[in-house]
Order: structure tokens, then sequence, then C-alpha cells
């Protein structure tokens, strides 16, 4: 029997797609909720835990509450508790500093005036590039205004997914699968998902299928208008033991107008990243939802490391990377990146994620669209799903995170205001114009 939130029944078998962020927190929810204790659950993932090109894994995720919507404010900051308390050994609390130049500065603007009135906040406005600079210790000011909240920080996401995984596997509810779901059994007499096929031949069946693969979503049922997969871009440089005792304690920098960001050093790296439109990735499949159909689609899908062990993020990218360096801090500026990497964001037409139950298909729960900020929920999102499943979404998120009512293109998505940056940049196209496999 499918299970849809109409259902009085619990479902006696659920599947998760996908051991990222979404995945994972919601089996640890599951596998904690007296409702759930006669349910099995299982989660299988296409890579071995954790997967090296997933979107949670990674040496550092901003965690703050600094939104321009209320309701992101509010949840972010209940997730922040347990930042400083369960995950605490992964956490650091140095501060950010949101600056913006152009348009962005509404963003900053909206964001500011929320974490004030959450009143628990240290929060210093910067009114000029002097005071940016001053806050920041760095050479020159990237943005004209902003502020610094010291109440923000960032995560070492890797060692928090890993203590989240540890927690899952302890409450010995969850049975692990590694391997790489080729589609979803749909059936369309009855309009139902009954589990997934699996890259070994297997069929995993269930009452509910949680599909929460991250930004390969779109390869396993037709999101067009809906959500889209963009790669984001980082680059990682060394510095020695006394430029990261200088530079650790400094807040994250996050320049909302050209998107480039710069999280203190761990472990002796120093990461530089883009928070931009990003590339889109443009691959032709059949249709995922009638595969027999003849039918093809073109979607937007991530290309890593896992499919390409050379590949690097763009010229294009590295050089803004670069120049966002040698902006900051002129003494590194030679200093030639050790590790670029791409990284794909979910996006959705508003930056909301997508918590919902299929509007079609019964049986099917969708747990993606991380647009880029996703991570710091880690310690509360999964509780938040499954309110979702069972039909009670935050009421402040209502009309954010269910299905839209209607598939918008792509050209139209008006974001959440925070991107900046590049637009309309194709993978493919910018590999072609550089030689991919440098660093610079
Ligand atoms: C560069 C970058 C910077 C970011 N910075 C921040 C930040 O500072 N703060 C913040 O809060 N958020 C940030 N985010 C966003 C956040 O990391 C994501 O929103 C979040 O990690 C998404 O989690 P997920 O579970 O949707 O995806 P993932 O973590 O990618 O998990 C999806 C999983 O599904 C698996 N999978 C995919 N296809 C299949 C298949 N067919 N079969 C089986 N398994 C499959 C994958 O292997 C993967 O493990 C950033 C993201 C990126 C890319």
């Amino acid at each position: 029997m499918s299970f849809s939130s109409q259902s009085r029944t619990v479902p006696s078998s659920i599947l998760i797609i996908g051991s990222g962020v979404f995945g994972l927190s919601t089996a640890f929810s599951l596998s904690k909720n007296p409702l759930f204790k006669n349910s099995s659950i299982t989660l299988v993932d296409r890579q071995q835990f954790p997967a090296p090109d997933g979107s949670s894994i990674d040496s550092s995720r901003i965690i703050r509450s600094d939104y321009a919507s209320p309701a992101y404010t509010r949840l972010a900051s209940a997730a922040q508790v347990h930042w400083r308390t369960t995950y605490r050994d992964h956490y650091h609390e140095n501060g950010l500093c949101l600056t913006a130049s152009g348009p962005e500065q509404t963003y900053v603007t909206e964001s500011l005036a929320n974490v004030q009135s959450l009143g628990t906040c240290k929060v210093q406005v910067l009114k000029s590039q002097d005071e940016i600079k001053k806050v920041s210790g760095t050479t020159n000011a990237s943005g004209s205004i902003g502020y610094v909240n010291w109440s923000s920080g960032w995560a070492d996401a890797e060692g928090a997914m890993r203590q989240l995984y540890a927690q899952v596997s302890a409450t010995g509810r969850v049975n692990f699968v590694t391997d790489t779901v080729t589609r979803l059994l749909i059936s369309h007499s009855t309009t139902a998902v009954t589990g997934v096929q699996l890259s070994s031949n297997r069929t995993l069946t269930a009452d509910l299928t949680i599909l929460a693969a991250g930004a390969w979503t779109p390869s396993l049922l037709d999101l067009r208008g809906v959500a889209k997969s963009t790669g984001q871009i980082l680059c990682y440089l060394p510095l020695n033991p006394t430029e990261q005792s200088v530079l650790a304690p400094k807040p994250t920098l996050l320049n909302l107008s050209n998107g480039l960001f710069m999280i203190p050093p761990s472990n002796g790296t120093l990461k530089i990243a883009r928070h931009g439109h990003g590339y889109t990735n443009p691959v032709t499949l059949p249709n995922p939802e009638r595969p027999e159909s003849g039918e093809t689609i073109t979607v937007s899908l991530p290309m890593t490391v896992v499919d390409d062990p050379n590949l690097e993020v763009p010229i294009e990218g590295q050089r803004e990377c670069r120049a966002f360096l040698s902006q900051l801090h002129p003494e590194l500026s030679t200093r030639p990146f050790t590790k670029t990497r791409i990284c794909w964001y979910t996006d959705t037409r508003t930056g909301d994620f997508l918590i919902s139950h299929h509007p079609k298909y019964t049986g099917l729960f969708v747990a993606t669209g991380g647009s880029g900020h996703a991570f710091k929920f880690l310690p509360v999102i999964g509780d938040q799903i499954v309110e979702c499943v069972l039909g009670q979404t935050p009421e402040d998120f209502r009309g954010k995170w269910e299905w839209p009512a209607r598939a918008v293109p792509e050209e139209a998505w008006e974001g959440d205001g925070s991107r900046g940056g590049p637009v309309e940049m194709v993978l493919g196209e910018e590999i072609a114009k550089g030689n991919r496999r440098g660093k610079l």
C-alpha cells in the first residue's frame, strides 16, 4: 500500500534515497519517532558514506541565521542552539560579515532587520569600506556596506555529517544500502510509486519512498520548472601555521554582490568560493517518469570528480576566486590553489526548499531544493521533513516548501535575492574556454 499525507496508516516500510543532509537527518528523525517504531527504514546511496561529491560533504559550511526571510531566520536560529551544544565539536562561532555593493544590499538590510529582531545576536553595522576592512582583518574591503553578526559561524561539514551518520547507525534502525537508484517504480495505472530499481538489478519496495538525492534528483523525477542543478565553485589554498593562526579567528566574509566568500581556514587550508548563479550542465536523458516511452528531456545534472577525476573549476571561476583573494590578502595572491571543486546546488524558483508529497504519485515524498543554504539546518531539518510527511508543514513554511502550483520556466525564476555574479554560464562551454586540468 502506498502512503500519502491523507493516509491514516503509518507506512510499514520507508525507503530514503540519498544520505546527504536531507536524507540522513530524515532517517535519524524517523528512527527516533515512536510513531514509526514498527516501520522498516532503508537508506540507499550511490556512494559509500560519506559521498565524496555530495553537497553536504566539505571542509566547511556557513552557519547563519542571517536571512532576508523571517521563517528561515527562525529555523536557523533553532538549529544554532544544537550547533552550540550537540555539534559543538564541529562548530566555530567566528562571526559572519555580510556585505554588498549593488541591488543585493536589499537582502543585507532585510537580513539585518531579521537578526536584530531575534534580540539574541551580537550585530555590528558596517557603514563604510573602512569599517568592513577593520572587522574582517583584510588589506582591502569587499563590498561597500554590510554588517557582521558575531553570533554566526561555520561548521566542519564532513565532521558534522560523520557525527550524524554515527548517531543514525547507533539507533540500529536503519538498513544502509550502497547502490545507484536507476529509476523509481511508478505505476501509471494507479499513479503510485512502490519503490526503486537499483543498478545491480535489484528492486527495493516500500510504502513510502523519500527522494532526497540532492542535485541528482532531476535524474529520477521530471523537475523541469521546479528545481534545477547548478554547479558552484570552490578553491582551496594552503596556509602555513602562522597564517592559519592569524586568519582562523576572523569572521567569514560573504559579498552578496559578486557571490564570493571566504571561510576561515582549518587544518592549514583556506577556502574561497562563490554563492552565485552557477553553471548548468544540460544533459538529455529518457524521461525518468516514463523511460520506456522513448521521450527524452533535457535537464541540468551534476558533473563531479566521480564522473571525471580530472575535473577542475573552469578558468573563469578560478580567476574570480583569485581576484577576491588578491583583493583581501595581496600577500597570498600568487600562491597556487591546491585543489578546486565544483559542488552542486539544487536550486528552486524562490530559493525555498522542496519538502513535499508529490502532487501526482502517492507513495512518493520529495525532500530537496537546498538552494545552496540547507546545510546549517542539519540538526533540525529531519524533524521538519517528518512533520511534512505527516501533513503538518510548519505554518511559516506553508506556501514555501510545498510543491509549486505550476512549473515556471527557469528564465523567469526570481531567486531569493542572495545571488550575485555572472549569469547563464554552461559548464561545458566554460571548460572549453580554458585548460580545465590546470590550477591558477
Ligand atoms: C559549494 C557549496 C557551498 C554551500 N555552502 C553552504 C553554506 O555555507 N551553508 C549552508 O547552510 N548550506 C550551504 N550549501 C548548501 C548545502 O550544502 C546543501 O543544500 C545540502 O548539503 C544539500 O543536501 P542534500 O541532502 O540535498 O544533497 P547531498 O548532500 O548531495 O546528498 C544527496 C545524496 O544523494 C545521493 N544520490 C544521488 N543520486 C543517487 C541515486 N541515483 N541513487 C542513490 N543515491 C543517489 C548522492 O550520492 C548524495 O550522497 C552549500 C552547497 C554547496 C554546493
